[in-house]
């Protein structure tokens, strides 16, 4: 049964004006699932009214009241995590556990975002100069948007929200076409605990929307995830319309295995990175680069059983490790990368092309494939594959494992499994990375860290989430004051200098 999708305007769910709509699909099964109504330029604008509208009193309410709805707000997400799981399953793929941990870590940064009195505490020096007192503080752009990937249809948007509402801004999320349902939910959630009507809105759609959105004078600024060539897009246009915006874009992430790592450890750690959520997470590891022939024939050795032995199958089946991925082209793109790795020459040691499932024969699933004696020349390792695709990439050094991720176009995470504190701190400190894991797979930060990759992976100077994200959000005032008694006499005309 397809049920209907549509927007979520000024605090109640509308479907729009736009006529084109969209399919979205169970990847488990190929069925249509949802009925999508794509975002006109008159849906955004529409969206964009009534966030400016609900701007001026959500702006001026306290920090302490907008952490107080964000509070209500967390407790309903605890409530509705499992309910919120089975949407992204349904509609993403991925198991319902690896959901709950998604939605889980969109909970930490609202918790972040519930400190916003805190985070917004300004700054004071009294006495700049002989009775002149200076105030910095941090006010809300106004409206802004977050355009998100289908890879995480709650964590991602709540890399976002939680932190421009508790700053005091509207704003309008535009989720993937892909997996939209998850917006909706979390936009209920938020009226239910209280949020102003037009503070939060949905509006669904593609390219349409979103070039709406980039154009529209009322925006103020933009945050982005999703592939590189979208984010450089985004990035430019937005700033080139006067926006700020922040876009972070795909990576390719390596994980070097030192010859003294714990080679158990190291293959768990692969696993999970690698297969889990079928590969579809912009922080998997994607290649293996262990230094030393003796290292890679381990690792493979290791490796083989585990990735043959993986549980694929439906995101509800909680024996299951994996689910399909998101849709018949990513299936197909996926299929097509393996095939040209085999046509470039590297060893196929674990093929997942063609696998079928008893009684989801037309869902899109492709198991767990591992690649040996990938090259740098290599598509496969140079493209970002986005599946359950592992290339090893065999190294003779530290150095030259170093070296291959500091040439790399993609510059998200990284990370060393090594017993080594020289090498492992030599490696944290030189290597050209956002974010680096030591003996640690997937080093997302943690909400009240900030997110971010460098090189083709971020487009903008501020980081996601934490810290950054409150600078992102929010513009800088610095107020100098003095009052009659210290005013002296006559005119000045030459710079003022403090007295
Ligand atoms: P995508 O770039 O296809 O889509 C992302 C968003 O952009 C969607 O909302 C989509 O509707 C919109 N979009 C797509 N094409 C557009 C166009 N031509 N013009 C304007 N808007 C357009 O990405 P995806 O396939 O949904 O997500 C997977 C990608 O996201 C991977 O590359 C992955 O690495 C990346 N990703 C990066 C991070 C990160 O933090 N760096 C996190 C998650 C995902």
């Amino acid at each position: 049964m397809s049920i209907s999708i549509a927007h979520f305007i000024g605090g109640q769910e509308v479907p729009g004006t736009g006529t084109r709509r969209q399919a979205v699909y169970n990847p488990a099964t190929g069925e249509v699932s949802g009925d999508l109504h794509l975002a006109s330029p008159a849906d955004v604008d529409a969206a964009v009214r009534a966030a400016a509208a609900a701007f001026p009193k959500w702006a001026a309410t306290t920090p302490l009241r907008r952490a107080r709805v964000l509070n209500k707000f967390l407790r309903l997400l605890e409530d509705n995590t499992e309910k919120l799981a089975l949407v992204i399953s349904a509609e993403h793929g991925k198991v319902v556990s690896d959901a709950v941990g998604e939605v889980q870590r969109g909970i930490e940064v609202v918790e972040f975002a519930t400190a916003a009195p805190t985070l917004l505490k300004g700054e004071f020096t009294e006495n700049v100069g002989t009775g002149v007192d200076s105030y910095s503080t941090r006010q809300p752009l106004g409206v802004v948007a977050g355009i998100t990937p289908f890879n995480f249809p709650a964590m991602v948007p709540m890399w976002m929200f939680p932190v421009a509402l508790a700053c005091g801004n509207c704003f309008i999320l535009k989720p993937s076409e892909r997996d939209p349902s998850a917006s909706l939910l979390i936009a209920r959630l938020l009226k239910e605990a209280g949020l102003p009507d037009g503070v939060f809105q949905v509006v669904q759609g593609d390219k349409e929307a979103v070039d709406a959105l980039l154009a529209h004078p009322g925006i103020a600024a933009v945050s982005f995830v999703g592939s590189t060539p979208i984010a450089r897009h985004i990035h430019q246009t937005a700033t080139a319309n006067g926006k700020r915006c922040q876009a972070l874009g795909g990576a390719k992430n390596h994980m070097i295995i030192m010859p003294d790592a714990d080679m158990d450890q190291a293959v768990d750690a692969l696993m999970g990175a690698a297969f889990g959520s079928a590969g579809e997470r912009c922080m998997a590891v994607s290649v293996a680069v262990p230094v030393g022939e003796k290292t890679a024939d381990v690792l493979i050795e290791k490796l083989v059983p585990r990735i043959e032995a993986l549980k694929i199958g439906v995101g509800t089946d909680p024996e299951n490790e994996m689910g399909p991925v998101v849709t018949a082209q990513a299936r197909d793109r996926i299929v097509g990368y393996i095939d040209k790795g085999v046509a470039e020459g590297a060893k196929l040691v674990v093929d997942g092309r063609g696998l079928k499932l008893q009684g989801y024969e037309n869902g899109y699933f492709v198991g767990g494939t591992l690649f040996d004696h990938v090259t740098p020349e290599m598509t496969i390792y140079k493209e970002e594959i986005f599946g359950p695709v592992l290339g090893v990439l065999r190294a003779a050094s530290y150095q030259q494992a170093a070296d291959l991720i500091n040439a790399h176009e993609f510059a998200n995470g990284t990370a060393i499994f090594t017993r080594d504190g020289d090498a492992a701190r030599s490696f944290a400190q030189s290597i050209q990375v956002g974010m680096v894991g030591i003996n640690v797979p997937i080093p997302v930060p943690m909400a009240f860290h900030s997110f971010g990759g460098w090189k083709a992976s971020l487009f903008g100077d501020h980081h996601m989430h934490g810290p950054e994200g409150v600078r992102f959000y929010t513009k800088l005032k610095t107020v100098t004051a003095r009052w009659p008694t210290g005013i002296r006499q006559g005119a000045e005309f030459v710079m003022p200098t403090m007295k």
